[in-house]
């Protein structure tokens, strides 16, 4: 076969791959199951493509009602060609098809995927999604598994790298 034969993509044609940091939560029920069952979701269609995942980790409930079990929490790194939107559709398939049954904000919940913050800087700000996530750097449990997984990405409104706002929430 003479080099003529080689296919060549134009440049348009080229597949971008995003990257986004997901916070993963569970507080009820099999937490541990739930949570590796939604990453089975996830890649289930090839679409999405979780990268790297930190410890999960278990941590006291904050900002609900008192007296709620401890979380599992954890982030993966996710790979993906979808746009921010359709991620996050995508994740709240996953959380209904696991059970999850929205009541109250911040109440107990078999499963919570939040679109923490993407690598290229991307900034969203909709009626139903907000990217960077707007609380991620007041909370240990978020920035302790992004701080593993996502050191050198930065966030690109308050202008500080991971590993920073990690240090100054938790010294
Ligand atoms: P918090 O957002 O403080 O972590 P929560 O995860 O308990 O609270 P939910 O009840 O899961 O809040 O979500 C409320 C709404 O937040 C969702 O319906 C969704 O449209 C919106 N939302 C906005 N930004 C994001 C984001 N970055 N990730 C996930 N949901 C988001
Ligand atoms: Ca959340
Ligand atoms: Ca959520």
């Amino acid at each position: 076969m003479g080099e003529t034969s080689a296919v060549r993509r134009p440049p348009s044609d080229v597949r971008r791959h995003s990257r986004y940091a997901i916070g993963v939560g569970s507080n009820r029920g099999d937490r541990a199951g739930t949570i590796a069952l939604a990453r089975s979701l996830l890649e289930a269609d090839g679409a999405c493509r979780v990268v790297a995942a930190s410890q999960v980790r278990e941590t006291t409930p904050v900002g609900g009602p008192g007296g709620q079990d401890a979380y599992l929490n954890g982030v993966w790194l996710v790979e993906t060609d979808l746009g921010p939107h359709q991620l996050l559709h995508r994740l709240q398939t996953i959380e209904s098809a696991l059970g999850r049954v929205r009541t109250m904000r911040w109440g107990a919940r078999t499963l919570d995927l939040d679109v923490l913050l993407c690598e290229d800087g991307q900034v969203v700000s909709s009626a139903v999604l907000d990217v960077p996530h707007p609380r991620l750097h007041g909370r240990a449990f978020v920035l302790d598994g992004l701080a593993e997984v996502a050191p050198h990405w930065r966030h690109p409104v308050i202008g500080r790298s991971v590993a920073e706002l990690h240090r100054d929430l938790c010294g």
